[in-house]
């Protein structure tokens, strides 16, 4: 199952749309303007899976998605 939501780039703030899937397997992506972002640190380093899902679950809702 794929679940997708958006995450903030930490380096430039824009919202754009990972799956949660490619967050617990550690995946690099691009954001929107081209910004490389490990997924397992958004958030801060050191967390656990489950923190970082946290994290991502609040971002839901300060999108209002
Ligand atoms: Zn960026």
């Amino acid at each position: 199952m794929d679940i997708d939501g958006e995450i903030e780039c930490p380096q430039c703030g824009r919202s754009f749309t990972v799956l949660i899937r490619e967050i617990s397997a550690g995946a690099t992506k691009s954001c929107p303007n081209g910004h490389r972002i490990k997924l397992t640190e958004t958030g801060g380093a050191g967390k656990t899976a489950q923190q970082s899902l946290d994290d991502l679950d609040r971002a839901f809702k300060r999108f209002g998605k």
